[in-house]
């Protein structure tokens, strides 16, 4: 299948003073009020409307979980955002999305089942350390289930710890773990329509 690579968009830098963009990963393994976890993701990115304007959608991939095994497979995609927004009013937004979709961290379990994860991979070629908030996000050079989608319609997208692509970061990740071929997968949903949205 072609990537669907959103280069147009997808510099990184501010196309106006006040617009960045930002890319948005997002992933579930529980049914929430919405439906099963496709559903959820179908359902969360047309309220990103309050937050901005998503310009592109990945596919959705089927992804093995990472870190606690007992679980279902997740579904995951990353959308390109452009937003006004700065970006502590991002993961606010972001945070509360979360929670309307029934995101309960009660059980206290890292990595563990959720209905809706939504994390800023990248936010305008901005590097941030917080103590609650960290851009590019701390784990996106781990995690093929953020890479794969990111690099679908963004692999010439510059990641500005390393300096490298996000194409050569996925490489990287890949290097040698050729025989995990189920643990990303790229799937269909009638729920979900990948590519650039005019
Ligand atoms: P998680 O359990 O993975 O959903 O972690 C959520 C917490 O991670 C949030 O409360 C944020 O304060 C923090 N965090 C730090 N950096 C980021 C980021 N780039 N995107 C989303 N959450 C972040």
């Amino acid at each position: 299948m072609p990537g669907r690579s959103c280069t147009l968009h997808s510099t990184g830098r501010d196309t106006l003073k006040s617009m960045r963009t930002a890319y948005i990963g997002m992933g579930g393994n529980l049914a929430s009020w919405a439906g099963p976890p496709a559903a959820t993701l179908a359902a969360a990115v047309l309220r990103f409307d309050s937050l901005g304007r998503v310009v592109c959608r990945s596919s959705l991939y089927s992804t093995e979980p990472v870190g606690f095994a007992e679980q279902p497979r997740f579904v995951n995609a990353v959308v390109e955002l452009e937003t006004e927004l700065e970006p502590r009013e991002l993961l606010r937004g972001l945070l509360a999305l979360e929670l309307e979709f029934g995101r309960d961290r009660s059980a206290g379990i890292a990595n563990g089942p959720r209905t809706l994860d939504l994390d800023i991979l990248l936010f305008g070629g901005l590097e941030i350390h917080e103590p609650d908030l960290e851009v590019p996000h701390p784990r996106l050079a781990e995690r093929a289930f953020v890479l794969a989608p990111l690099n679908e319609i963004a692999p010439e997208v510059i990641d500005p710890r390393s300096g490298g692509t996000v194409a050569r970061l996925l490489a990287s990740l890949v290097k040698g773990r050729e025989n995990e071929s189920d643990a990303v997968v790229r799937v269909e949903s009638d729920r979900w329509r990948p590519g650039r949205i005019v």
